[in-house]
């Protein structure tokens, strides 16, 4: 039996900058910075990691504070649903609905996600994709700020859920960012690289992925 974590975006879909635009109104609601996500990537970053970075260049002095930190991230989940909506760029990475509906008839998968997404974020972006049905658990940046912390939360959870445990071997990280292989090395989990979106194959497994795919339509034989 195998325990697959998925990343969310740029490897299941891609929110068409929804996720950006959320944030930043959640910045200047909050804290009344203008434009805080210029020039900020969110690729292979967890939430509070990313409220973090725009903290660093923009207000060193809201640094450390749980409390500013949680209502910005209350902010963004209030508008983020309408973002969404409202996202003509919002698109699911190529082969993936019919990768999850393979994978989720097989008896030697079982499937969560382990995204850098706030909890609720990560549903909404699923929800929104039609994707929910197939990860009833995960680990999400509002677990750990660090991807081997949400991670590791992922695999307590499926293992609760699924009631079985999944050794470290069995758990297969599958994300699209250098961010998501070195997550998986460091929490002692097997990186599968997609090279899909903004890195390609070959950098993710300089990046150290044990198996690399140009994209989902691959996974199902690699498990075979
Ligand atoms: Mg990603």
């Amino acid at each position: 039996m195998r325990l697959l974590l998925f990343d969310i975006d740029g490897t299941l879909l891609l929110s068409g900058g929804a996720g950006s635009r959320a944030l930043a109104r959640a910045f200047l609601e909050v804290c009344g910075i203008e434009g805080a996500m210029e020039g900020v990537s969110c690729a292979g970053m967890t939430d509070p990691l990313i409220v973090e970075t725009v903290f660093t260049r923009r207000a060193p002095h809201l640094l450390g504070d749980p409390g500013v930190e949680a209502r910005v991230i209350e902010a963004y989940l209030a508008v983020m649903a309408e973002e969404l909506a409202a996202s003509p760029g919002f698109r699911l990475m190529p082969h993936v609905r019919p990768c999850l509906e393979a994978l989720s008839v097989r008896p030697d998968v079982s499937l969560a996600v382990g995204t850098g997404n706030v909890h609720r974020g990560a549903a909404l972006k699923l929800d929104r994709g039609g994707l929910a049905r197939y990860f009833p658990v995960g680990g999400y940046g509002s677990d750990h700020r660090l991807r081997s912390g949400l991670l590791a939360a992922a695999r307590l959870r499926a293992e609760a859920h699924y009631r079985r445990s999944f050794p470290p071997e069995s758990i297969w990280v599958v994300g699209d960012t250098p961010q998501d292989v070195a997550g998986a090395l460091d929490a002692g989990f097997v990186p599968v690289g997609v090279g899909a979106h903004a890195w390609d194959a070959a950098s993710l497994r300089d990046a150290g992925a044990r198996h690399v795919l140009d994209d989902l339509s691959g996974l199902c034989a690699l498990l075979d």
